[in-house]
C-alpha cells in the first residue's frame, strides 16, 4: 500500500497568502487555489488501487494546521511520499513567473526523482514555464527537511504576475495540474487502475473526437496575457490592442506555430504552451499555424483599425494567400481559430 501524504498550503485566512488585487480583483486565496488541486488528486486517484491518502491540512481551510503538526503527522503515519501543494509570489505585478518545484538542500536520489518527475509532469500538462521556473530547486522548508520520506513542495505558478495570474485562477488549470501530479504519483507509487478506459487523464479531452484549441494573446497596451479562448466561442484580443505574443494548446495532438512582427521576420516555430509566439513589445502582423492532428486548422487575423481577414488553411511563409494569417506591415489585435 502506497502512502500519500497531501497537503494545501497554508489555510483559508492566513494572512498575505493571496493573489495580488491589481491582477485578481477579487484577491483569491492561496489556500483556496492549493486546495482545489489538492482536491482533484484526491479525486483523480480514487479510480486506482494501491494506495492511501492522507490529507495532512485542515481540508476545510478554517485553521492554517502548523507545519510541525504536518510533519509529525506524516512521520507518524509512515507515508511513503510527501506532497505539499502552493502558489508563488515575489513578482510584485510584473509578467514573469512558472511552476518551481522544492526539495530540501540535501536529499537522496529518489527525492530529486519525484521533483524532477512532478516538475517535467506539470511543464508537460500546463506549458506554465517562466523566468522563475526551477526544476530542481532546493530550499529550507520545514516540511521538505522535516519529512522522513521523499517530500517534494510544488509552488504552481506566481499570484502576483500578469502572466502567471489569470492562468492559474482557472478551474482548467488546476485540472491539469491534478492531473499532471495523478499521473506521476500512480507511476511512481505503483498505483493500478481499477477498471480500465473510465475517465480520461486529460479531463479537456472530448469524447467526440472533437478536437479544440485553446489560445490567448498578449496585449500589448495592457501588458497582460488575455484570457483563454476555445475556439469560435470568441476571439482573443481587443480591437485597437496590438497583439505581442500567442500561446495555443489543442485538447489532442500537437499544434506548432510561427508569428511575424512588423518591421522584423517570422520567429521561430513553438510547439503547444513548451513556449509562446512572439516578443514582448514587438506587434505582430503575421501568423502561421500548423498541427500534427491530420485535421484542418482554420485561423484568422483582425486588423487593428481594420476587418477580420479571411480564414487561411496553410503553412508557408511564401503564400501570402493561405499560408499565413495576416497582411505584413499591418498590426493584428485579434485572433480567432479552429480545427475542422
Ligand atoms: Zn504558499
Amino acid at each position: 500500500m502506497f502512502k500519500i501524504a497531501l497537503n494545501a498550503g497554508h489555510g483559508l485566512n492566513t494572512a498575505g497568502k493571496r493573489c495580488l488585487k491589481s491582477i485578481d480583483p477579487n484577491e483569491t486565496r492561496e489556500w483556496v487555489l492549493n486546495s482545489r488541486i489538492a482536491e482533484k488528486i484526491t479525486e483523480n486517484l480514487k479510480e486506482y488501487s494501491g494506495y492511501e491518502l492522507l490529507r495532512i491540512d485542515d481540508p476545510t481551510g478554517k485553521t492554517d494546521i502548523a507545519l510541525k503538526t504536518r510533519t509529525d503527522k506524516a512521520n507518524k503515519w509512515g507515508a511513503d511520499f510527501y506532497l505539499a501543494v502552493h502558489h508563488n509570489a515575489g513578482i510584485g505585478g510584473g509578467a514573469g513567473g512558472g511552476i518551481v518545484a522544492f526539495t530540501y538542500t540535501s536529499v537522496d536520489g529518489e527525492t530529486k526523482d519525484w521533483q524532477k518527475s512532478l516538475y517535467d509532469s506539470l511543464i508537460k500538462y500546463t506549458g506554465l514555464k517562466g523566468n522563475r521556473s526551477v526544476p530542481l530547486a532546493e530550499a529550507d522548508f520545514h516540511e521538505c527537511r522535516e519529512t522522513k520520506m521523499p517530500a517534494v513542495l510544488l509552488e504552481c505558478g506566481f499570484m502576483d504576475s500578469t502572466a502567471d495570474t489569470p492562468v492559474i485562477l482557472t478551474e482548467q488549470f488546476a485540472d491539469k495540474c491534478a492531473a499532471a501530479i495523478t499521473e506521476v504519483i500512480v507511476k511512481k507509487g505503483g498505483l493500478t487502475k481499477k477498471t480500465a478506459g473510465q475517465k480520461p487523464a486529460v479531463p479537456d479531452k472530448q469524447p467526440d473526437g472533437k478536437i479544440s484549441i485553446i489560445y490567448q494573446v498578449w496585449d500589448s497596451v495592457q501588458k497582460r496575457w488575455l484570457p483563454d479562448v476555445k475556439d469560435l466561442t470568441d476571439y482573443a484580443g481587443l480591437y485597437g490592442h496590438a497583439l505581442c505574443a500567442v500561446y495555443a494548446r489543442l485538447t489532442s495532438g500537437n499544434i506548432f506555430y510561427r508569428v511575424h512582427y512588423t518591421g522584423g521576420g517570422w520567429l521561430p516555430e513553438v510547439k503547444n504552451r513548451e513556449d509562446y509566439a512572439g516578443l514582448y513589445g514587438k506587434n505582430i502582423d503575421g501568423l502561421m499555424m500548423r498541427t500534427d492532428t491530420g485535421r484542418k486548422i482554420k485561423y484568422a487575423l483582425h486588423i487593428k483599425d481594420g476587418d477580420w481577414l479571411p480564414y487561411v488553411s496553410g503553412y508557408d511563409e511564401k503564400d501570402p494567400e493561405n499560408g499565413y494569417a495576416g497582411i505584413l506591415g499591418k498590426e493584428a489585435d485579434a485572433v480567432r481559430i479552429y480545427i475542422e
